[in-house]
């Protein structure tokens, strides 16, 4: 008999898990998260050593929503025995090992409602009911909830040179690379293109011969991490943000950039120090610069590596430069997962062809009304720049339970105002 549930959720990352861990709570609702892996892992690709969370451990899968969880971070450094010796790190963020320690802990816990190897190849909608489909049996659903992460972001330029000497950080070619005596490219200056700058500095892959770092942008910038900018991810913030007209929310999320996507300033502050150790106290000759104002434009493939042509935005001319290797860190996109096909004509869209979300993060679709599909990590144009963040993941979660049920099962609408006044001035 096919099996039925109240939710199927499709992918496991932290934002399903989260909201796996909610609905524990909701004692009449069965449901069933599935994902590809094999097991729960976590940007595998891009986890180096160094790499440390830019949120706050407080703000796990539960805590903002549900302090009394059994799935809490403090909760596992207890059931770890490690709550003394954490304490004694002094740490405001984790690492994203131990972020991920702490996801697969979790997801041991909820084991019974979350199947992996489970690919998602169709979803179909009839009488009602959601039908999906993995490789090896249809299930059935009254709502669906879709958190299929992010797709590397090739720019049209690069693809036709993709292969081993020419990847996205986020893929498997990252691990299986030796750099040693290779001339090194590296494009894009978030966070991810500078933690590739600095483990390959460091020797990670072996010992360059040249490494170059280019980035649109104007410097390496950090992150915004002051407190009135981050009260941008305050669920009152997302509410009024919310409300606004879609011509108006582009723009602000574009002006908000660096309170999401900047460097987090640590790790700036450890690679200018490595820097300054490694040329002026040890007086290696590596042969590294860091190009600022750089559009990549083209490539071409030489007898020897490729050549690459950039368009200086700071002296308005165009620079060309060699490399063995390409190793884009260009971000992600949003991509409507191929699953979606069989009802892709029923979902409504944006003039940009985005999900319209709803305010409780389900979609706007034919059968809307007895049938949700929930959009996790879709949402950036209509709810702001908190949306693809950890930081709001659990209150979403808690939005998302509190909807699915129609009972206040998490306290959600308490937050106190913020000292920045978004309402209307006589509200
Ligand atoms: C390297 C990196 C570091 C980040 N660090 C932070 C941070 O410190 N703080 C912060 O706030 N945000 C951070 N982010 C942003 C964001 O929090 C993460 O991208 C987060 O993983 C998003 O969670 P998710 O659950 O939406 O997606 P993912 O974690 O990407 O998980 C999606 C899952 O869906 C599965 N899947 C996809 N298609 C199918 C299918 N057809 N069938 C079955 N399964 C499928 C995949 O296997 C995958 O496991 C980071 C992002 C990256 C890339």
């Amino acid at each position: 008999m096919t099996k039925h549930y109240n939710l199927i959720g499709v992918g496991i990352g932290p934002f399903h898990l989260s909201l796996a861990a909610l609905l524990k709570k909701a004692s009449d609702q069965n449901f069933l998260f599935l994902d590809q892996k094999k097991a729960f892992h976590w940007h595998s690709e891009l986890m180096f050593a160094d790499a440390d969370m830019q949120t706050s451990y407080l703000k796990d899968l539960v805590t903002p929503v549900d302090p009394k969880s059994p799935y809490t971070f403090l909760n596992y450094l207890v059931e770890h025995g490690l709550f003394y010796a954490f304490m004694n790190t002094e740490r405001r963020t984790v690492t994203r090992h131990e972020f991920e320690h702490y996801c697969q802990w979790v997801s041991e816990q909820l084991a019974e409602s979350l199947q992996f190897e489970s690919i998602i190849e169709g979803v179909d909608y009839q009488d009602n009911k959601f039908f999906i489909h993995t490789g090896r049996e249809t299930i059935t659903s009254q709502h669906l909830s879709v958190a299929t992460g992010l797709k590397p972001r090739i720019p049209d330029c690069a693809k036709k040179a993709l292969g081993p000497e020419v990847f996205h950080a986020k893929s498997p070619d990252l691990a299986k690379i030796d750099l040693t005596g290779k001339r090194v490219l590296i494009i894009g200056g978030g966070q991810t293109g500078v933690e590739v700058f600095t483990n390959a500095i460091m020797h990670k892959w072996g010992r360059v011969s040249k490494i170059r770092l280019i980035s649109r942008r104007q410097n390496l910038e950090p992150l915004d991490e002051s407190p009135f900018t981050n009260e941008y991810f305050n669920p009152q913030y997302v509410d009024r943000f919310y409300s606004l007209d879609q011509n108006s929310k582009d723009p602000i999320v574009k002006a908000q950039k660096l309170a999401s996507d900047g460097n987090t300033p640590k790790y700036l502050e450890k690679l200018y120090n490595h820097l300054y150790q490694l040329k002026h106290v040890h007086e290696d000759d590596l042969d590294f610069k860091i190009l600022p104002y750089r559009n990549f434009i083209n490539i071409q493939k030489l007898p020897q590596g490729y050549q690459v042509t950039l368009q200086n935005q700071f002296h308005q001319c165009e620079e060309n430069l060699e490399a063995d290797i390409i190793i884009l860190c260009t971000g992600f996109i949003n991509e409507i997962p191929k699953f979606l096909a069989p009802i892709q004509k029923l979902i409504h869209y944006d003039q940009e062809g985005r999900f319209i979300v709803n305010r409780h993060f389900d979609l706007q679709w034919e059968h809307g009304s007895q049938n949700k599909i929930f959009a996790l990590n879709f949402s950036r144009h209509r709810h702001g720049i908190a949306e693809p963040q950890t930081s709001l993941m659990a209150w979403r979660s808690a939005t998302i339970v509190n909807h699915v049920t129609g009972k206040e099962i998490y306290k959600i609408n308490n937050v106190v105002p913020s000292f920045i006044q978004y309402g209307k001035i006589d509200e």
